[in-house]
């Protein structure tokens, strides 16, 4: 493993598992009780998945069943989730994530290359789908899986709340400190997410990437401030500068890792304005192009 990972206790029973690093290298969590370790999400590889496991099963209840809670789709946060399943827990998820997470492992080998293998990262056989709010005990506190309302950073996303503690795993609805990504979602949606967000009255927010933050790093602010900018910038544009638009972004966020997103967004934004459907392909190959040629090196 290239990047470290570690914990951060949030709670009595609520830990964020932290992992620093550029694409496939997200942050996690657990829940802990006795009846019940939730886990939420897990990571890219097999190897980052079995420490997150073991992190888990360590800080808390090891014989506890694992309950796999999937903020969502993408092979960074559900790669590992097959061991959680062949292990005997349960996996959750949306609808539509679980009907993506089957056709998987997601990997995009025409835009990645990962140098350290991805180990063993079969889908799960079985995944329960979470149509509506769903509470899950771990036998010390209730732990709430809810379904986003609308299709956001993509169509089936949903957030982990543990309001005893007031934490809230938010998936990929927050990037903290690095470029956000639409390609597979709704910006407008993804804005009216946030909105959805502050209705939660969180001390601690977990993003899908970057530092664990409080409601006064205001990080959903700025992820909808940029998603804002994104929509200002092309929505009365017929046909858009692109490669202008992504040096301005970069130069609005210049601390923000991963720029190559701005040229996908911007293009997420303007199909979703004038109403056409994003070509994927193109975009994806834009986005390689903007990070200095395919395809992209993961460190992992
Ligand atoms: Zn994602």
């Amino acid at each position: 493993m290239a990047t470290t990972a570690f914990s951060v206790s949030l709670g009595v029973h609520t830990s964020a598992w932290c992992q620093r690093g550029g694409w496939f290298v997200n942050n996690a969590g657990w829940i802990c009780g006795p009846e019940n370790t939730v886990v939420v999400d897990t990571c890219a590889t097999e190897v980052r998945s079995r420490a997150l496991l073991a992190a888990a099963r360590s800080s808390g209840y090891p014989g506890a069943p694992v309950v796999a809670a999937l903020t969502h789709a993408h092979g960074d946060h559900v790669n590992g989730a097959g061991l959680v399943a062949r292990g005997g827990g349960r996996v959750l998820a949306t609808s539509a994530a679980a009907r993506e997470i089957a056709a998987g492992p997601h990997t995009y080998p025409e835009t990645f290359i990962c140098c350290s293998g991805w180990g063993d990262i079969t889908p799960p056989p079985a995944i329960e789908t979470v149509a509506a709010p769903l509470s899950v005990s771990t036998g010390t506190v209730d732990v709430e899986v809810l379904p986003v309302p609308q299709t956001a950073h993509t169509a089936g996303d949903l957030v982990v709340w543990v309001a005893s503690e007031g934490v809230l795993f938010t998936g990929d609805l927050l990037f903290h400190g690095m470029t956000p990504l639409a390609l597979s979602g709704s910006v407008l949606g993804w804005l009216d997410a946030l909105e959805w967000l502050e209705g939660f009255p969180a001390a601690h927010l977990v993003p899908g990437h970057g530092p664990v933050a409080t409601p006064a790093d205001n990080v959903t602010g700025t992820v909808a401030d940029y998603l804002r900018w994104l929509l200002d910038a092309v929505a009365d544009v017929d046909e858009p500068d692109f490669d202008a638009l992504h040096r301005q972004a970069c130069q609005r966020w210049p601390h923000w890792a991963e720029a190559e997103r701005h040229t996908v967004n911007l293009r997420v934004a303007h199909a979703e304005t004038h109403d056409y459907p994003l070509d994927f392909t193109g975009t994806l190959e834009a986005m390689t192009s903007a990070a200095g040629g395919a395809p992209i090196g993961l460190d992992l």
